[in-house]
């Protein structure tokens, strides 16, 4: 007899009913050159192409809304500690500035850009938003500021070359940006347990993912047609991981640490077996990293998504390298 001890019992709820939708924009977030070994545990250290999608959200009330912000290749947008390590990767810029992409798709210019929200902190995710869209307010899930620390300049404004987190944001003399922690109120949103009705009217969720850093979000948005489209982000690095294919990699850093992907494995595998849940349930799961989808075409409500543009950039990395 098979044993069930092992398989964590997720309680769910319905998804919530509402006719009203979002429009939903695919936009590329550029790209930078990973190995599988720091994904997949056991992989070899075979290089390939990360891509990075982001997200335009527009609703019928004219809010206009940027999920991730994705890379640029200009090294200042980021703090010495990424131009250090990171900048080796790449990162590589998206063919086109997310606000131009933004701009040509769907008409809205930069300064029509209401809500910038973060999934989380990281570089290839968040930077500053001040320049790219003047009126934007920024939001961080809950806890994010209290993980990241004031950031990478000292009480004297001085940049310190070994924290990773953007003082930009997070230091209380020299931020510049405009941002706040989502406050919700929280409500359950299928499996997971704390997410806020962001827009008041139920077609864009915004969902406390715990297990990838501190703050860590997901988003569901009901799109036309009654389907839902969940921008999971970094709660699951690649498909082989989601479906159990692999496991998370592990590693030992310098100090003698261990380093992961997730600062909490056991919350991130937590995260992901909810994921399994809303797939479950028919939504369409939209990693940050993962182009597995446009690889096998099978998702017309992701493909949907994609224009010729977005196929071009996917097919050009492809070629460079794709994960094994
Ligand atoms: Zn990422």
């Amino acid at each position: 007899m098979c044993s069930e001890a092992s398989v964590p019992l997720i309680m769910s709820s319905p998804l919530p009913q509402t006719d009203s939708h979002v429009e939903l924009t695919l936009l590329a977030g550029g790209s930078f050159t990973a190995t599988a070994n720091f994904l997949h545990a056991g992989a070899a250290a075979t290089p390939f192409t990360m891509f990075n999608w982001a997200f335009h959200i527009s609703h019928p009330s004219g809010r206009q809304i940027v999920w991730d912000v994705g890379n640029t290749s200009n090294p200042d947008d980021y703090t010495p500690w990424v131009r250090q390590h990171m900048f080796p990767l790449g990162p590589f810029a998206p063919p086109e500035p997310i606000e131009q992409q933004i701009k040509r798709r769907t008409g809205v210019p930069p300064e029509g850009v209401d809500t910038v929200i973060f999934s989380h902190a990281h570089w290839d995710h968040c930077r500053p938003i001040r320049a790219l869209f003047p009126r934007a307010t920024g939001y961080f899930g809950p806890g994010t500021a209290e993980f990241c620390g004031a950031g990478h300049f000292s009480a004297t404004g001085e940049e310190l070359a070994d924290v990773p987190w953007d003082g930009n944001f997070f230091h209380p003399e020299h931020r510049t940006e405009s941002w706040e922690a989502l406050r919700g109120p929280w409500k359950r949103f299928g499996p997971f347990e704390r997410a806020m009705d962001f827009l008041g009217d139920g077609t864009m969720w915004v969902i406390q993912a715990p297990g990838h850093m501190g703050g860590n979000l997901a988003c569901a948005v009901r799109i036309e047609g009654g389907e839902w489209v969940l921008l999971a982000s970094d709660c699951c690095h690649s498909r082989g991981l989601l479906e159990g294919k692999y496991d998370i990699a592990t590693w030992c850093n310098p100090d003698g640490s261990q380093g992961a992907l997730h600062v909490d494995i056991p919350a991130a595998k937590d995260t992901m077996a909810k994921l399994r849940v809303l797939r479950g349930m028919g939504v369409h799961l939209a990693l940050a990293h993962d182009v597995s989808w446009v690889e096998e075409g099978t998702d017309p409500v992701l493909m949907g998504l994609l224009d010729q543009d977005l196929k071009e950039w996917v097919e050009e990395g492809l070629k460079t390298g794709r994960l094994p």
